[in-house]
C-alpha cells in the first residue's frame, strides 16, 4: 500500500513509537503522590517542557489534551466567552462545530482569508475571538498568521490558530505572531493518535470544559493519556525534509494536471506536502476506490468527511462549487519516496483515462 494521506495522520515515528511503548510500560497515575506516580508525572512534566521549548511557550501555560478537536473546543469555550466568535469559512469542522454561532471570515478563490472582510468584521465587533487555521488540511493554503495576528491586535480581538497542519511542516513562532492560542494534535506529525495540546499566551487564564481531578493545573479535568503525550513530544520538532517533500508533490500536481485534473489552492503559499486535485467530470469517491483498488491511500476532503464524501466546504468556501465533489486530497507523509510518487502516478494515469472515457462514453 501507498499511503499519500498524510493529512489525516502521519506515519508513527520510530522514536514516538518507543516513548509511548515506553510510557506503558510505566506504572502509576500522574496524579498519585507515591513513586509511580512520581515516575509518570516526570514523563509528564517532561513531555510538556519539550512540547514547550518546540512552540516557543513555557511550559505552564502547554495543556495537554485527547488532541486538537478538544484543544480547539477548549479554546473557543475558554477564550470565546462574552465575545463575539469570528470563524473561517475554510476552518476544519471541530472549530466550526465549537462555534455554530459565529460570523464566517471568507475566503478568497486562492483559499487565503480576505483580510478586508475580516477587517469590517472587526471593526463590528472588536471584541472578537478570531479562530483562523494556520494551514487547510484539504488545499495546504496557510493563511498568513502574521497579517491577522496584526489585525486582531490592533481590535483588542483574540486570535486562536489551528496549528494542526503546519506544526512540524511550517512551523512558525504563532505567540510571536500574535495568537493567544494555538492547537496542535500529535498524530499529524509523527506522534500517536490520542494526545495534542493547546498552547496558551504567556499568564492567559481559562476556565476549563471538564472539571473533575483539576488535571493540568485545574484547566483540563481528566487523566492525561500518558503513552499517547510521551510519543508526542518524542515526534514534535523532528527534522522534516520540506524541501524534498515539496519536489514530489510537485512531481504529482504537475503528472496530475497533464493527465486532465485541476489543482486547487496551488499559486500561493502552502504546505509543502498537499495537493487538491480535481477531476471535472468524475466523483471523487470513483476516483478514490480506483486508486484503492490500484494500492493507493488518498482522500477526499478532511479525514473526518472522507467516510461520508460529502462536497468539501472547504472548496465551495474557495468558488468551486462545481469541482468540489470531484477533488481529491494527496498529502505526503515524512516518509515520502519518489517510487511511491512513480506508483501513484501510474496508477492516477491508468485511473484518469478509464474515468474520463467513461465519462465521455455517457456524454
Ligand atoms: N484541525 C485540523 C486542521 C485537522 O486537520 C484535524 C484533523 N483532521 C483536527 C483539527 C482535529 O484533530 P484531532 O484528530 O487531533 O482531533
Amino acid at each position: 500500500m501507498i499511503y499519500l494521506d498524510a493529512n489525516a495522520t502521519e506515519p508513527l515515528r520510530p522514536e514516538a513509537r518507543e516513548a509511548a511503548l515506553a510510557a506503558m510500560d510505566t506504572l502509576g497515575n500522574p496524579s498519585s503522590i507515591h513513586a509511580p506516580g512520581r515516575a509518570a508525572r516526570k514523563i509528564l512534566e517532561e513531555a510538556r517542557e519539550t512540547v514547550a521549548r518546540a512552540c516557543a511557550a513555557r511550559p505552564a501555560d502547554v495543556i495537554f489534551t485527547s488532541g486538537a478537536t478538544e484543544a480547539n473546543a477548549l479554546a473557543i469555550h475558554a477564550l470565546g466567552d462574552g465575545r463575539k466568535l469570528l470563524i473561517g469559512a475554510t476552518e476544519h469542522d471541530s472549530i466550526r462545530a465549537a462555534a455554530p454561532e459565529a460570523d464566517i471570515i471568507p475566503v478568497q478563490a486562492n483559499g487565503t482569508a480576505d483580510l478586508a472582510a475580516l477587517e469590517a468584521l472587526l471593526k463590528a465587533h472588536p471584541n472578537a475571538l478570531v479562530c483562523l487555521m494556520a494551514a487547510n488540511n484539504e488545499t495546504g493554503v496557510l493563511h498568513g498568521i502574521e497579517a491577522i495576528g496584526a489585525l486582531c491586535a490592533a481590535h483588542g480581538a483574540l486570535l486562536h490558530v489551528d496549528a494542526v497542519q503546519a506544526i512540524g511542516r511550517c512551523n512558525q513562532d504563532w505567540l510571536a505572531l500574535g495568537a493567544a492560542s494555538f492547537a496542535i494534535s500529535g498524530h499529524k506529525f509523527g506522534g500517536p493518535m490520542g494526545a495534542g495540546a493547546l498552547i496558551l499566551r504567556r499568564g492567559l487564564e481559562i476556565k476549563p470544559l471538564t472539571r473533575g481531578g483539576g488535571q493540568e493545573q485545574g484547566r483540563r479535568g481528566g487523566t492525561p493519556p500518558l503513552p499517547a503525550i510521551a510519543g508526542l513530544a518524542a515526534a514534535i520538532g523532528k527534522p522534516y525534509p520540506a524541501a524534498q517533500i515539496a519536489v514530489l508533490r510537485d512531481e504529482i500536481e504537475a503528472f496530475c494536471i497533464a493527465q486532465g485534473a485541476v489543482a486547487l489552492g496551488a499559486g500561493v503559499p502552502r504546505l509543502p506536502n498537499t495537493t487538491s486535485l480535481a477531476l471535472p467530470g468524475i466523483r471523487a469517491e470513483t476516483q478514490l476506490i480506483a486508486l484503492d483498488m490500484a494500492g493507493l491511500a488518498v482522500s477526499a476532503g478532511s479525514a473526518c468527511a472522507s467516510g461520508k464524501l460529502a462536497p468539501s466546504h472547504v472548496l465551495e468556501a474557495m468558488g468551486h462549487a462545481a469541482l468540489a465533489g470531484q477533488a481529491i486530497r494527496v498529502s505526503l507523509p515524512w516518509s515520502a519516496t519518489s517510487a511511491a510518487v512513480e506508483k501513484f502516478c501510474a496508477a492516477y494515469a491508468a485511473m484518469a483515462k478509464r474515468a474520463l472515457r467513461a465519462a465521455a462514453a455517457l456524454a
